[in-house]
């Protein structure tokens, strides 16, 4: 697909809405007329000045003999932001009728929908909001109620975040076997697996770095988050090892939650779970992602359903009386009706807390290189009926979030039974406080209490760098003192 553009700087935005529509094509963005003859779809976007300051908004879609236009006058004045949307509304239009698709979410293609809901409802109230969502960015009822619904319990949760207050997340990023959708890991995922007892004893020390910098500042961990990779891959001991590391050297006294990513279901055993309970974990994550076998087959997870419900008969054994089970929709082969047939499966053994992704194929994914598109209309069948199912089943949605390349253009959501909310993926998500960051890809950000202001230090993505650098990691952690220095703590 070619993108013209013509007398404007909105190019950003208008090749992200061809990428709603097209998403595995390559868009070439250019400001020259296209060659006489030139074959593929066509998008046009001009704006241009009138004598009297008022533009001339042209957006025009042709392919081969067939050409749909549409054209306005901008009166003098208009902000360029208010241009920016009549122009991307125009370019959605004719996308839409041209491919029979009207995504969700409208013109909306940033990643967090709710943030900008919540930013418009303080301004000018919920409704506005609603029809601000409904009317001027083309977002359906639906979502638009979504996104409101999930802003009201958000808001809640926000309020919990205390101004000396931290998260802590640790980064395992190890995993099994590496899924195909996965664009996290790298592709020798085995093979890395012979770093994980330096990487655990370097990541130890890196807790203690991290705690002496927290402490010396006066910062309390609100909430400590295992992410990964899995970070059940790890055996039972060094899975305590990690947790006595924070617990030794954190002050846990403001800690809400203590959470950790079982998320292979193979990786539970009877030993890990007895750790974490022992060490303080509140909340895991068991994840099917489906618990139809053949589609767990075909995006290679190397699990049965099987194995899922039995890892979560461990677990409530265990006494884990907070797990969260995610799911994706749109994974190829998965239908609607085999997506229900997961949610009823989960449903039944009502965890706490359940996530519903959409399937995003980033470049880096095996299924990606390999060409199998989503299915944007089935996700989108599938999430409906999640929406539908988990209201009636009690849970509420409490955060939201895109990521690029989502299959419809849809969206991640976090359901929860009330009270039953992780605090932490609110935290990040809407970057209310600080997040410091230990391990492999981990990334720390700061957020100066008293303004929006956010830094970021990276550590190196992969652990070989991770424990081949350490040093120049441990020297970055400098940044966190210098930072909150400089905002006068
Ligand atoms: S478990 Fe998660 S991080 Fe690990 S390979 Fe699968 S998708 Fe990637």
């Amino acid at each position: 697909m070619t993108l013209i553009i013509h007398g404007h700087s909105f190019h950003y935005e208008m090749e992200n809405l061809c990428r709603l529509f097209c998403p595995q094509e390559k868009i070439l963005v250019t400001e020259n007329a296209p060659e006489p003859g030139e074959e593929g779809l066509l998008a046009y976007t001009g704006l241009k000045e009138r004598p009297d300051g008022s533009s001339l908004l042209t957006v025009r879609l042709s392919c081969g003999d067939s050409t749909k236009n549409s054209a306005a006058l901008l009166p003098a004045g208009m902000p360029a932001e208010e241009q920016k949307r009549r122009m991307a509304v125009a370019l959605w239009e004719l996308l839409a009728e041209r491919f029979g698709f009207r995504p969700g979410w409208g013109i909306l293609t940033g990643v967090r929908p709710v943030k900008l809901f919540g930013r418009i409802a303080a301004e000018r109230g919920t409704g506005a909001a609603v029809d601000c969502f409904r009317d001027k960015l083309l977002v359906s009822a639906e979502k638009a109620e979504l996104a409101r619904e999930t802003w009201k319990n958000e808001e809640k949760i926000l309020k919990c975040s205390r101004p000396d207050g931290f998260s802590l997340y640790l980064s395992i990023p190890f995993c099994p076997t590496r899924c195909s959708y996965c664009s996290f890991v790298s592709s020798s995922v085995e093979k890395t697996f012979r770093l994980i007892p330096k990487y655990v004893e370097l990541l130890c020390e890196e807790i203690r770095r991290t705690a002496e910098i927290a402490r010396n500042l006066g910062l309390r961990a609100q909430t400590v988050y295992f992410g990964g990779g899995t970070p059940t891959a790890l055996s039972a001991d060094q899975l305590t090892a990690l947790i006595s590391a924070v617990r030794e050297n954190f002050d846990l006294s403001a800690c809400r939650e203590f959470t950790v990513e079982a998320g292979r279901p193979d990786t539970v055993t009877p030993e890990k779970l007895a750790a974490m309970k022992l060490g303080g974990v509140t909340r895991i994550s068991i994840n099917p992602q489906t618990l139809n076998d053949e589609v767990l087959k075909v995006i290679g997870r190397k699990h049965t359903s099987a194995q899922t419900l039995s890892a979560f008969a461990l677990a409530r054994e265990h006494g884990f009386g907070n797990i969260n089970m995610d799911l994706i929709a749109g994974l190829p082969e998965d239908t609607p009706d085999s997506f229900r047939n997961t949610l009823e499966g989960v449903l039944r053994l009502s965890p706490e807390s359940i996530t519903v992704h959409t399937l995003a194929l980033k470049r880096a994914a095996r299924l990606n290189r390999e060409g199998e598109p989503g299915n944007a209309e089935a996700a989108a069948q599938m999430l409906a009926f999640a929406d539908e199912a988990l209201l009636g089943a009690g849970y509420l949605p409490y955060y939201l979030y895109r990521q690029s390349r989502m299959v419809g253009n849809l969206e991640n959501t976090g359901w929860a039974k009330p009270g039953y909310e992780n605090l932490y993926n609110v935290f990040i998500m809407e970057e209310c406080q600080s997040v410091l960051a230990c391990g492999a890809g981990a990334v720390t950000k700061l957020r100066d209490p008293g303004s929006e202001r956010i830094e970021r230090v990276f550590n190196f993505k992969y652990p070989y760098e991770y424990i081949g650098r350490y040093e120049e990691i441990l020297s970055r952690k400098e940044q966190v003192s210098e930072f909150y220095g400089k905002t006068g703590r």
